[in-house]
């Protein structure tokens, strides 16, 4: 695979050039737990853009209808190795953030708070920091567009910053899909509450 394909897709190519234009430098899958996509060093700062169907996206999460025990595995992992990941950088004293590949449609939204957090924010020095999320000020942004988050996505902590561990059944979350599994299990990524979702038909 050529090294451009491996480094990320186009919106995540993007976003790196929107980062660049503000002023700001970042390394690339720096050698650090989880290789994030993108990091800040001196502001201790990194950035995952997550895939919606590998890491569990609440709105576009889709379960194949073959081999369903594998898929089922495999995004259970995936999730499981995200939270593992996200404790070891913050125990390192990184800041975590977290976007969804859907999230980059909104570039003009998170770069101004990226430079803010990377500028202001600066270095964790307790060795401890909390998690960093976009994902509510997204979701107001979200919520006059189109993709507006639905109230089961989310945690009762009213966070929505969540994953999919589980589906029942195959089929897609996207809203008008034609096959939508029955329910799904999912995990907050700010409490850790596991929780179930009925779907309705
Ligand atoms: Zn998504
Ligand atoms: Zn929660």
């Amino acid at each position: 695979m050529s090294r451009i394909g491996r480094r990320g897709t186009r919106p995540e190519r993007k976003l790196r050039q929107a980062l660049w234009k503000e002023g700001l430098r970042y390394r690339i899958e720096p050698k650090i737990p989880g290789r994030p996509d993108l990091a800040f060093i001196r502001a201790r700062v990194t950035i995952f853009v997550d895939g919606c169907f590998w890491h569990g996206c609440p709105l576009h999460y889709s379960a194949p209808s073959t081999h369903e025990e594998f898929w089922a595995k495999k995004l259970r992992r995936n999730v499981e190795h995200d939270i593992e990941v996200n404790d070891k950088l913050r125990n390192l004293g990184w800041h975590v953030i977290r976007l969804w590949q859907h999230d980059l449609n909104l570039t003009s939204l998170i770069v101004p708070r990226l430079a803010h957090i990377v500028r202001e924010i600066g270095p964790n020095k307790d060795g401890q920091v909390e998690l960093v999320t976009f994902q509510d000020e997204l979701a107001n942004k979200a919520a006059s567009r189109k993709a507006a988050y639905p109230p089961w996505y989310y945690c009762s902590c009213g966070s929505n910053d969540v994953r999919i561990l589980e589906v029942s059944g195959p089929g897609s979350l996207r809203t008008n899909a034609d096959l939508s599994p029955q329910g799904a299990t999912c995990v907050c990524l700010r409490c850790r509450q596991v929780f179930r979702r009925e779907l309705e038909a």
